[in-house]
């Protein structure tokens, strides 16, 4: 073990800059940085799985947004949605992972780990605490039913923006939408622009517009390659989304490889994830459908399959297996769940994240002590006896102004902190001092997460990443 594990395993805080030490290689900090929940040895990872779409294929978000908004809406208007609705002002930087979308009522929602609602808008209007308590407070959520939609990928955020601008539109405008309805046709437009090709149809025309190409890439792959790895790309997308968009990102980006498809040991596309981690659909070869697939041959690229004819082709076992995924349910927990293959989550969010976590430092220690205060401020005040005469009255007044005074400079300053983060929703990560329900999720199923797959490349093949030590509340 070298200095550098050493450190991570003591817990000491990475170096901001320049090398953690005389003859250790200078490790990968904020952005660069591949964050570990679960210790995992590299160098017992024998295959690297990657998912295309928002994994390898980084989108630029806000046009990917502004895209699909423009087609989901226009097709609402041809299903005889009114025609004013081509015109409402869609805030694609409205949606982030982890909301549930309350159609009964049209709002959406942010819970912290324990299903609170922690936030809430009505279109776009947010709901006051005296609202959300109403609402939301007297039964514990179930998101599971058909009332609450998840929204966990990050094609569902334009959904999402497009759902709460429609609602403050009509209902601005004196019209009242069946919500529920609305959510499903939404939902119905969005799905039929992805699957009609229409989103395709546009992108594939200026894919530099729409989708990042990492130059660390190629270089990434062919490292994990050297170091013996297999890679293999498993994809929903179909064969013929999937063959451009490889070409975009790879093809001439490292000297040797001929192809994209170099990079691979296996290539699987129309997966139906996470179907194919609990089905046993056959793989088939999309010029030869029929044709019954014995083994999974380089440079092939195949339809279909499942984890269990895949592991014993390929001849590795769940644990040999590291997926790089970005979707939550589909890559990393069913992955994970059903298979026991470590995961990798790719989270896009998290150099807005980080950059508003290093601005606020000292802002957020500052909110937990005031949060403290207040709670002696509010204990004191409990308790002191009553009936003391007047200077007791005094007291007893003095104390409750002051629990005032905490509370609105604690409010300020966490929405000010919060504005930093997300104009609507604050941190992705945090509701409050609490996780949010998506913080939870990630640090419950995904092994490690970082912001992009060439990240992995700052890391070498053998290296140890190291969960920081568990802590109960005993324990702090
Ligand atoms: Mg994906």
């Amino acid at each position: 073990m070298n200095g550098q594990h050493l450190a991570e395993a003591e817990g000491e805080p990475a170096p901001l800059h320049g090398p953690a030490g005389p003859g250790v290689a200078e490790r990968p900090v904020g952005v660069r940085r591949v964050y570990c929940n679960r210790s995992l040895r590299l160098d017992h990872v024998r295959a690297v799985g990657f998912d295309m779409d928002y994994t390898l294929a980084i989108y630029h978000q806000r046009h990917m947004d502004e895209l699909q908004a423009r087609l989901t809406i226009e097709r609402l208007v041809g299903r005889g949605y009114p025609e004013d609705l081509r015109a409402v002002p869609v805030p694609t930087d409205f949606a982030i992972r982890g909301l549930l979308v309350d159609v009964r009522r049209g709002n959406v929602l942010k819970m912290d780990r324990y299903r609170y609602v922690k936030r809430a808008y009505h279109g776009l209007h947010p709901l006051s605490r005296a609202e959300r308590r109403e609402l939301y407070e007297s039964r514990r959520l179930r998101p599971g039913v058909d009332r609450y939609h998840w929204v966990d990928t990050l094609y569902s955020l334009a959904d999402v923006a497009v759902y709460a601008g429609i609602i403050d539109h009509l209902e601005r405008t004196g019209r009242r939408p069946d919500y529920r309805q609305l959510f499903a046709d939404v939902r119905l437009c969005a799905d039929e622009a992805h699957a009609g090709g229409a989103v395709n149809a546009v992108m594939e025309r200026d894919l530099a517009r729409y989708v990042v190409r990492d130059p660390a890439l190629g270089t990434t792959l062919h490292r994990l390659r050297s170091a013996g790895k297999k890679l293999f790309l498993l994809t929903n997308s179909r064969p013929e989304q999937t063959e451009p968009m490889m070409a975009h990102l790879l093809d001439g980006s490292v000297p040797g490889y001929s192809s994209w498809r170099q990079f691979f040991d296996v290539i699987v596309t129309a997966a139906r994830k996470p179907l194919f981690f609990t089905d046993r659909a056959p793989f088939t070869e999309p010029n030869d459908p029929g044709a019954p697939v014995t083994e999974l041959r380089r440079g092939r690229v195949y339809r279909g399959g499942n984890m269990a004819d895949f592991e014993r082709m390929l001849g590795v076992s769940g644990t040999d297996v590291l997926y790089v995924g970005d979707h939550i349910y589909g890559d990393v927990l069913r992955a994970n769940v059903e298979s026991g293959w470590r995961t990798l989550m790719i989270i896009q969010e998290m150099a807005d994240e980080l950059h508003a976590l290093a601005r606020h430092e000292a802002d957020i220690l500052h909110a937990d002590e005031l949060d403290h205060l207040l709670r002696l401020t509010r204990e004191e005040r409990r308790a002191t006896p009553a009936g003391n005469g007047a200077a007791g009255n005094g007291r007893m007044a003095g104390l409750a102004n002051r629990a005032v005074e905490l509370e609105l400079e604690r409010d300020r300053l966490e929405a000010a902190i919060d504005q930093s983060f997300h104009p609507y929703w604050g941190s992705l990560f945090k509701a409050g001092s609490e996780l949010s329900s998506f913080g939870a999720q990630v640090e419950q199923y995904a092994w490690l997460y970082t912001e992009r797959v060439s990240n992995l490349g700052g890391y070498p093949a053998n290296h140890f990443f190291r969960s920081p030590r568990a802590l109960m509340a005993h324990e702090l």
